[in-house]
This record gives structure tokens, sequence and C-alpha cells, in this order.
């Protein structure tokens, strides 16, 4: 049996702004918000045992390994199933994450809906980060860790798109623009690829 969810990944560099798009996507479409990099700095502020192994990891702007993602997200998503949908923002952030949210979808008789990417240059993303740096104090959000972040970005999750360009889902959309235009070309783009009925004036 299929079940009709929409279920969305967010996609795009370090800054790109999906935390931001994010928080009014799962308002206006009702979906079940999942973060890996929120769950993360969850565990490391409750000092749980899986968030004192990611911290080494994060605070030196590497990705953590696939295991301990599916550790994490794994329950999580067989929860969520009966939901209207799921956004994933941060994940799948390499093919082999991508390939297993496919299989861990599939088994549960629905599918991702798209990956959506959003496009921002470079030097407003080292820009934004920097910003957000002095408002969050993220302890990953130094000059040397942004950079190595944006590494991390090319050589492993840029690959993601290209899996799931070959499975005709990969959509783009312009990030560069004010908060409230960027959201006008998301939801045109979601609802391009899914009908749904409008259920707020955003
Ligand atoms: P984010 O808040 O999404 O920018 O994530 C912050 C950090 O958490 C990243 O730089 C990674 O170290 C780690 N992280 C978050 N999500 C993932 C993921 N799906 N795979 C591997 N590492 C992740």
């Amino acid at each position: 049996m299929s079940i009709n969810m929409l279920n969305i990944a967010l996609f795009g560099p370090p800054g790109a702004g999906k935390g931001t798009q994010s928080k009014l996507l799962q308002e206006k479409y009702q979906l079940t918000y999942l973060s890996t990099g929120e769950i993360l700095r969850k565990e490391i502020a409750e000092k749980t045992e899986l968030g004192m192994a990611a911290k080494k990891i994060i605070d030196r702007g590497e990705l953590v390994s696939d295991e301990l993602i599916f550790e994490i997200v794994g329950k999580r998503i067989s929860k969520c199933l009966r939901n209207k949908g799921m956004l994933f923002d941060g994940f799948p952030r390499t093919v082999v994450q991508a390939e297993g949210l496919e299989k861990l979808l599939s088994q549960k008789g629905t599918s991702l809906t798209c990956m959506l990417s959003l496009e921002v240059p470079q030097e407003e993303l080292i820009k934004r980060m920097l910003e957000r740096s002095k408002l969050e104090g993220r302890s990953d959000d130094t000059p040397d860790v942004i950079n190595f972040r944006m590494q991390e970005y090319k050589n492993k999750t840029a690959p993601v798109a290209c899996f799931y360009k070959s499975l005709g889902k990969y959509h783009t959309v312009d990030g560069f623009g004010t908060i409230s235009e960027v959201f006008g070309r998301v939801t045109r783009l979601i609802e391009s690829v899914y009908p749904v009925e409008s259920s707020s004036g955003l």
C-alpha cells in the first residue's frame, strides 16, 4: 500500500537558509520536522554518550558517521509515517544516507517527494554564517570550521544531488533574496510537483 505524504528534503551548503525556510514550510504544510544537526546539538547539550562522541567531530566541521545518523533518525522516521509528511533538514548528507532513506521510506510504503536545493553565492553564505555565529554562538561557526564544513559539503554532500537527479526528484531554487521571496519560490516549486491545498496566507 502506498501512503500519499509530502516528504521534502532541503538541500544546500551551510548558510543557505535551510533552517529558516524549514520553519515556514513545516507551518504551512504541517510537516514533521527532522533536523539531524538540531538533534545532535540537543544530544550534546544533554551530554549523552552519543552527543559527546558527535561533539568532537562537529567542532572540527566534519560529518558524523552514517551509522550514528541512522541511530538517531531511524526510529524517529518510523514514528512519523502516519503524519502529513516530513521535512528533512541537513539529511541526507551522504549518498549512503540517501540510499538508506530511500530504503526506509519504501519499506513503509512512501517515498521522498522532492529534494529542494537552495542556491546561494559563496560570499553570501560566508557572510550569513558569520552573522549567525554572533547571534547563536554555535561553536562550529568560526571561519576555519566554516571552511572545513564547505569542503565536506563539496566532497560528500554534493554527490547526493546526483543521486536524486537520477531519480528525477532534484530541484533547485534561487536562495538569494529576502526570506519571503525565497519562501515564495520554494512553495511554488513544491506545489508544481505536489498539488496541495494552501492552508495559510503565507
Ligand atoms: P547542521 O545544523 O545541519 O549544519 O549540522 C551541524 C553539524 O552536525 C554538521 O556540520 C555535521 O558535523 C553534523 N551533521 C548534521 N547532520 C548530519 C548528517 N546528516 N550527516 C553527518 N553529519 C551531520
